[in-house]
This record gives C-alpha cells, structure tokens and sequence, in this order.
C-alpha cells in the first residue's frame, strides 16, 4: 500500500513525504482507513512500529477542516517525553496545516500553560495530571471535543494513572471518537476498552505476548553485580561503540552510574525523574545530537525517548516489570533498522531473566565476557564450561564465549511485522 491510497490531505501526504516515509508501516495501514472514517480503535502496537502516526495523521486529517481555536483533539500520553514527542509529530505532520497543537505536562509551571490554552488551541496532547489541575481551574473546555486517544495505556495503568484517565475520560463528550494505543493488554485495559469504546476497529501489529520488536539482538552477559560497572565500561570501548542508551532501576542508581562512567572518561547524559525539565530537554538534545554518546535513564523517562540511531540499549539492571523489557529494548531497531540490546544478569536478576523469558516466548542468548567470569549459579557457563574450554582450546584466550540461543517451544522469535485487522 502507497500513503496516496490512503486519501489523506495533499497537505498531509506532502509532509509525510518531505519526512522520507515511503509507504505506510502495517500499524498504519491497519489504522489509518478506520480511524478516517470515523471509528473507535483499539491499537495494540509496541513502539517503533509507527503508532504515532497511525493516529495523528487521521486525526490532522479530520481537523484541518472546521472551526479553528476550539479544542477538538485531545491525546493522553503517560510521560512528559512521550507526550512532547507525540507534539513535534503533530508539528511536523501537520506542517503545511494551520492547525494550533498544545502540550501540557507536569514539571514546569502551571500559568504559561494555563494561558496557552486560553488563547485557544485544536489539539491538546497532555499527561493526566496536569490535565486534571488545568480542568480543575477551568481552562479546559472539552464542549467541542471530537478525539480522544489514549496513547501507551498500559503504561498509565502501571504507573497508577487509570483513575486519572477515567475521570478525564468521563468529562468528555459522550459522542467523540476514541482510539486506544497499548503494546500490551492487561485485562484491566481490556476492561478500559469495553467501556470507553464504540464497536472499535483492532489493529496488532505485535503477538498478544509481547515481542519485541524485530531487529533488536538480544544478549544476557552473566556478571557478578560487583562488576557490573566494569563489565559495562569494557562493553563500551569494545562493542557498544554507536549511541547508547542504557537503564538503571533507580534515578539514584542512573546518578551514580553516570559519575562512574564520566570517571572513565566518557561524557554521558542523564534522563530520570528527578531531573528538570530543562536538564532533561538538554540531555535528550546531546544524545540525539550524538554529543553526548552514552545516555543513562530510568524506565518512566525512557519511556518517550524517540532517538533514531540507537544502536546499543543496555540493561544496566533489569526492569521489576518484565513488558519494561519489551520497551526498553524497542528503543534500539526503530522502524525496521536493526540494533543490539545487551542486559548485564547477576545472580539476583534471575527471577526477572525468567519474567521476561516468560514473556518474550523464548530465552534470550548468553554470552560470558572473559575476564568478568560468572560465578556459580550464574545465568550462562561458568568460566570452566566445556564451551569456554573448547573456545580456548581452539585459539588461545578469546574475549568471549558464544552460547546457542534456545528456543522453548514456541519457535522462533518473530521476524517482521505481522498485522491483524478485525473489523
Ligand atoms: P513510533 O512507533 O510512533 O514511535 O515511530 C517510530 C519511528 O518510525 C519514528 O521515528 C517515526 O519517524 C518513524 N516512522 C513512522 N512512520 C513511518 C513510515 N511510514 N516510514 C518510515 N518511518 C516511519
């Protein structure tokens, strides 16, 4: 399928076109033609499938036409990042419209945004919390509200937003449209869906289980969690060479990892919550712009990095919840390019190597790196396996040693998208 059959706007298909896309991504197929004609959708799609275009091209689409200044467009996002990154897609698409998109967010001070809305604005793209202190001082006037999208709504599940998102939901008009993005579908989401939504569209572009997205390498180093600030600065002078995104559990653990790495001569930017908002901005632009090689960020402010040309994810720690997994490591392989995503695996990782397993349908690739040996017990040989001995046996010391993936039963992992319409 060609963005011409689409019949979007020529204004539209112009900036798509000026953007390089050469044909819609299945997300976008599945999507766009329903949510054009008006319907409910529900998209289970992971990142980096083009979810974001899926919806905002429609949705600029609907709007272009019709009275300007009232908001008639409302997108939910779950982080700041995402929901500036989901703003610059509305910008960017939305280029050779004159059309008004807004973001708000939590962060920064409430009266700028507050009088950014007052003057009048078509699209809104907004976290729920903030959104609801703009509602609860009256700046929000959702009378002429057509769209609703709830974007990543698994993750404002996790992140303890559902109650938020149905009281905004509930003050919206009864007759909009609504469209639902999540990787995943936790049954409370399902449930979410069944009572916001009207006979939807459903569109998946991704297995129920999540998967992750098809070109990302995987690869568990078993380390001792000692050496595992070592282990990661080997890997950065060695293999992870290209810009490197990698993640800590905690915003404390993301701080001291970074002095480490600065220690070590490298220069890293840093991405958690506890940052402002400008640090942030700041960190985001060093890394996109490759000044700054190595990022290290936390889950929730990782969640919205949309940085072409990550060619390294690694899991400083592994994530408590295992779809984190899922997301983190679509940072890298963004829209069909391939990337390699390593998790550095100590002994008290392994009830989390076995969720992500679980949930990814197969085990994932260990590799032990010489010279930062597991210890007994460890995910992956110990340094006296009989492959280490047969790689050394072959050709002296080698760096390190390759240990066949195996495949529990459900084959493979998926190569490619595969997409699923039910009408
Ligand atoms: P998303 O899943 O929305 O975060 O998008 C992932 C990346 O894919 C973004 O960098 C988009 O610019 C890019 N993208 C979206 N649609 C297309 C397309 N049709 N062709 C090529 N790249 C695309």
């Amino acid at each position: 399928m060609s963005f011409a059959q689409l019949n979007l706007a020529p204004e539209i298909e112009r900036a798509v076109e000026e953007e390089g896309y050469e044909t819609p991504t299945p997300i976008q197929e599945g999507a766009i033609p329903g949510v054009l004609a008006g319907r409910d959708l529900i998209g289970c799609a992971q990142t980096g499938t083009g979810k974001t275009a899926a919806f905002t091209l429609p949705i600029l689409h609907r709007l272009r036409a019709g009275t300007r200044g009232r908001l008639r467009a409302l997108i939910l996002t779950p982080t700041r990042e995402l929901a500036l990154q989901v703003a610059e897609s509305l910008r960017v698409y939305g280029r050779h419209l004159r059309l008004d998109a807004a973001v708000v967010h939590g962060g920064v001070g409430l009266e700028p945004q507050q009088a950014r809305l007052r003057r009048g604005v078509d699209l809104l793209v907004a976290t729920p919390g903030r959104l609801l202190d703009l509602m609860g001082r009256g700046c929000v006037d959702f009378r002429s509200l057509e769209v609703l999208v709830l974007d990543e709504a698994d993750r404002m599940l996790d992140m303890g937003f559902i109650k938020d998102v149905r009281r905004i939901v509930a003050a919206t008009p009864s007759r909009r449209q609504t469209l639902l993005f999540s990787a995943t579908m936790p049954d409370e989401i399902r449930r979410l869906a069944r009572e916001i939504l009207r006979d939807p569209v459903n569109v998946e572009v991704a297995p129920r289980r999540s998967a992750p997205a098809a070109g990302v390498r995987q690869t568990l180093f078993p380390v001792a969690s000692g050496r595992k600030r070592d282990l990661l600065a080997h890997l950065l002078e060695t293999e992870a060479r290209g810009l490197t995104l990698v993640f800590t559990r905690t915003k404390h653990g993301a701080n001291r990892l970074a002095r480490d790495l600065e220690g070590r001569g490298h220069s890293v930017a840093v991405l958690h919550g506890n940052r402002s908002q400008s640090q942030r901005t700041h960190a985001l632009a060093s890394f996109r712009g490759g000044r700054t090689r190595v990022m290290v960020a936390t889950d929730i402010a990782g969640r919205g990095i949309d940085v072409d040309g990550i060619s390294h994810v690694v899991n400083f720690d592994l994530p408590n919840v295992p779809e984190d997994y899922v997301h983190r490591i679509g940072r890298t392989a963004r829209a069909g390019a391939t990337g390699d995503a390593i998790s550095l695996v100590s002994p008290e990782d392994h009830p989390h190597v076995r969720g992500i397993e679980t949930l990814i349908g197969h085990t994932i690739e260990r590799r032990v790196m010489q010279g930062f040996a597991a210890g007994p017990g460890m995910a992956g040989p110990s340094a006296s396996s009989p492959t280490v001995a047969r790689a050394r046996a072959a050709g002296g010391p080698r760096p390190v040693a390759r240990v066949a993936a195996r495949f529990r039963g459900h084959g493979a992992p998926r190569r490619g998208w595969a997409v699923r319409r039910r009408a």
